[in-house]
């Protein structure tokens, strides 16, 4: 008996921008599995469903837990924030099947798609991933900090608006500061950055400044921060990216 495993993502905040797909795939399961304020917000639809909270940090624990619970035959759903696939956990379940039970890699896995919060955080504001854009976590917690240089810098030279994911935590206070340090020196003081904390839920906080001006400590563990290209402007109270090299005529 074999049972499936579906990755979700619960938006970025509020209700309505949970996809009606992933409604659907929650109502049915037997057990949910995620980190518990994710699971907070899904209301209960089916008596009975299991709910398994785990620590945020606990990923690859988590997704091993999940794969075992879909082997034993249960419907099972793992939910994370936002999109399932933008640094959460559908990528951990795939780390785990790579790394785990080889019987894992028969069952059922599906990934459901969810609007990330770059998504939300550029509409908050106008259009400012208008043109070509890449999206960075400057989580280190897997990765080396010179990594996570070395593609700032890459995006920068590039002239990609950048998104920038966990950009701040109790454990990193100072990472944010020395990846503007970095990013001031390639690009203009005056390129458009904004911190948009708790996109698309009803707290939603726009600061609206430039790299030159941005104090790294007004970004939390809900704060997305863009960080324009040379083409990126600010047009009355929006910021938009053209899609071109310039606004078309
Ligand atoms: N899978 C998630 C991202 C997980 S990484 C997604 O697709 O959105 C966690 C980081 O996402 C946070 O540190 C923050 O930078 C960003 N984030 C998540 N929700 C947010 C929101 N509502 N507003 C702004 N940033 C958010």
């Amino acid at each position: 008996m074999s049972g499936s495993l579906v990755v979700v993502g619960t938006g970025p905040g509020k209700a309505e921008l949970m996809t009606p797909a992933t409604t659907a795939v929650l109502a049915k399961a037997t057990d949910l599995v995620g980190y518990g304020p994710y699971l907070e917000r899904i209301p209960e639809t089916r008596p009975h469903q299991r709910r398994h909270a785990s620590e945020n940090r606990a990923e690859l624990e988590r997704a091993r837990h999940a794969l075992s619970l879909a082997a034993a035959g249960r419907e099972v759903v793992v939910v994370s924030g936002g999109d399932p696939g933008v640094f959460a956990m559908a990528a951990a379940i795939f780390e785990a099947v790579e790394t785990g039970d080889p019987a894992w890699r028969t069952l059922d896995i599906r990934v459901e798609p969810g609007v990330t919060a770059m998504l939300a955080a550029a509409a908050e504001v106008g259009a400012p991933l208008g043109g070509d854009f890449c999206a960075i976590s400057l989580s280190d917690n897997l990765k080396a900090w010179a990594t996570i240089e070395r593609r700032l810098r890459s995006a920068a030279q590039a002239d990609f608006v950048i998104a920038l994911y966990n950009p701040a935590s109790r454990a990193r206070p100072h990472q944010l500061a020395r990846a503007f340090e970095l990013l001031r020196s390639i690009k203009a003081g005056e390129t458009p950055l904004l911190f948009v904390r708790a996109a698309g839920t009803p707290d939603v906080g726009v600061l609206a400044t430039t790299l030159a001006e941005a104090d790294a400590t007004r970004a939390d563990m809900r704060t997305l921060v863009i960080v324009g290209a040379s083409t990126t402007r600010r047009i009355g109270r929006w910021v938009y990216t053209p899609r071109g090299e310039g606004p078309a005529s």
